[in-house]
């Protein structure tokens, strides 16, 4: 059994409450009031996040265009279309009197039996564990596994682009400066350090097809299974080069690719009876936010499904087939979130209702099941319920990764309020005390040191030229020192930094940590933004 907090903001509302706001909204959206059958979320008023009890009180109806639009509400940060709890309060009455007044009759004329989710599978160890029916860490309650030709192609993927690779970054080799880099890759060209994507790494630029084939491929089938197919390297790639300072000090380049991403259908039984599921219809064709990288014979246009019947809350997983996410940092908008620490064997799980931006980036890998409707027997009769189509701004992402354990970073605060990487800070000072200097560039206002990590940093001293400044702090992640600089101050930290979890291998980590790097310069920026 998976913990109980697992499954909590996967299915947040009990069913009863998500058939009174359906039925009460006559599936209608209550913010743009257009009628939208099964693309229709029931959302929390006031986030699970900030206490919102799962209660019909806090429950309204939203199509999924104002379901992201009316995510994570901050009142500090109001930013554009942004629906707070009392309007979304407001609209939810005033469309419930106008169905109330009968002006509008439900087109709803059974109520659902089952209730869809899209599982965006990020991490291919997950994938792997769905595929061989083993549910221990997947919020999904009394679960059956649908075998199909898409759970095929899965399993031969994941074994082929291989477990162990759990990230979308190779290393590829070291270097002894950033000089002899540039001699090697004099194509190689700066990276802008507070643009919000990339800007843990110093240089970037694109590989070649041959180079792709020749260096990066071997071992890896998924490059090559793609360039054949006919992806242009920039479609789906580039290598990034840093300066790395954990460890023995060396210039480094990794390769980033587009995740890797396994997609099931949880059809879950929300009804009181068993139901019995009989075939599954499929569209045959892509949505239109896919583009294949090669073109797909036959996408299947049914699923004959197991005739045994469903109990009450048990769900059935429908393997779908693999997209490819977007390169670098995921645009995403979390409505619910649920970060599970599995410390009995390190990674980190998070589980997330939540919408990417870049929707229409998506690439399919290979075939694809695309579902129209489920074929059920309920109580005798039988019933078709529509499923909505995939759409990446409205799924449940499952992802797993290890905490990189490297350090904590150093920003500068600009004048203008933008946020730039100064780098790692303490990288040597894994469990022991070591020393930091450097000089604050031009146009510095502040320092920023992050903990972004699972970790604790201790910052012992800090000297602003000889004069001691803020001793004796610690952090922990998610805490941020402020310090106050003029450019040209000579700065030396001393201290030290404690991971919790010692993580695997080292190869992961520096995409996990460009990403985290990314995230900070990019909530940082839109703060600041909007506070001044
Ligand atoms: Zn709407």
């Amino acid at each position: 059994m998976p913990p109980a907090s697992l499954s909590l903001s996967v299915m947040p509302f009990p069913p009863e409450v998500r058939r009174e706001a359906m039925v009460r909204s006559a599936r209608h959206c209550c913010v743009c009031h257009r009628y939208k059958g099964v693309r229709v979320e029931v959302h929390h008023i006031v986030p699970e996040a900030d206490g919102g009890p799962n209660i019909p009180d806090n429950a309204i109806v939203l199509c999924f265009d104002c379901h992201a639009d009316a995510g994570h509400y901050n009142p500090r940060q109001p930013r554009g279309t942004k629906f707070s709890p009392q309007e979304l309060r407001d609209a939810k009455e005033k469309w419930f009197s106008i169905v109330r007044e009968g002006s509008l009759t439900s087109p709803e004329t059974t109520p659902d039996v089952l209730y869809y989710r899209y599982l965006i599978c990020r991490n291919l160890d997950i994938v792997a564990e769905i595929l061989a029916g083993n549910f221990d860490h997947i919020p999904v309650e009394q679960p059956l596994l649908v075998q199909n030709d898409s759970s095929s192609f899965l399993g031969r993927l994941v074994d082929d682009v291989g477990r162990t690779s759990q990230t979308d970054v190779f290393n590829g080799g070291w270097f002894a400066n950033r000089d002899e880099y540039l001699q090697a890759h004099p194509d190689a060209s700066a990276v802008d350090r507070g643009g919000g994507n990339f800007s843990f790494y110093e240089l970037l630029r694109v590989p070649t097809h041959e180079e792709l084939l020749a260096k990066w491929s071997p071992g890896r089938p998924l490059i090559k299974r793609l360039i054949d197919s006919g992806a242009q390297p920039e479609d789906f790639s580039i290598v990034g080069s840093f300066f790395q300072q954990c460890g023995t000090g060396h210039f480094q380049e990794d390769l980033v690719l587009r995740p890797l991403w396994g997609v099931f259908l949880a059809v879950t039984n929300i009804s009181d009876s068993p139901q019995t599921l009989k075939r599954l219809e499929a569209a045959g064709s892509p949505n239109k936010d896919f583009r294949p990288f090669q073109p797909l014979s036959d996408p299947p246009t049914e699923l004959r499904l197991p005739a045994a019947p469903i109990l009450s809350g048990a769900t059935v997983v429908v393997p779908l087939g693999a997209v490819l996410g977007p390169l670098g940092r995921i645009e995403e908008e979390i409505w619910s979130r649920t970060d599970t620490d599995l410390k009995r064997w390190g990674p980190v799980q998070l589980v997330a209702h939540s919408g990417t931006k870049q929707a229409k980036a998506h690439a399919l890998v290979g075939p694809f099941l695309w579902p129209k409707g489920l074929h059920v027997t309920s109580s005798g009769s039988n019933i078709y319920q529509e499923v909505h189509e995939l759409d990446l701004t409205n799924v449940y992402m499952l992802d797993r990764y290890w905490e990189a354990g490297c350090c904590p970073h150093l920003f500068f605060l600009l004048e203008g309020a933008e946020v730039v990487y100064g780098g790692p800070l303490l990288a040597a000072g894994n469990s022991k005390n070591v020393i930091s200097t450097f000089t604050v560039p031009m146009g510095v206002t502040r320092l920023l040191i992050a903990e972004l990590e699972d970790e604790v940093t201790r910052l012992d001293h800090i000297w602003l030229d000889d004069q001691q400044n803020t001793p004796g702090r610690t952090l922990t992640r998610g805490q941020v020192l402020q310090l106050a600089v003029s450019p040209g101050v000579i700065v030396r930290i001393e201290g030290s930094y404690v991971p919790r979890v010692e993580s695997s291998d080292g190869s992961e980590n520096s995409s996990r940590r460009a990403m985290l790097v990314d995230e900070f310069i990019h909530s940082r920026t839109r703060s600041l933004h909007f506070s001044s």
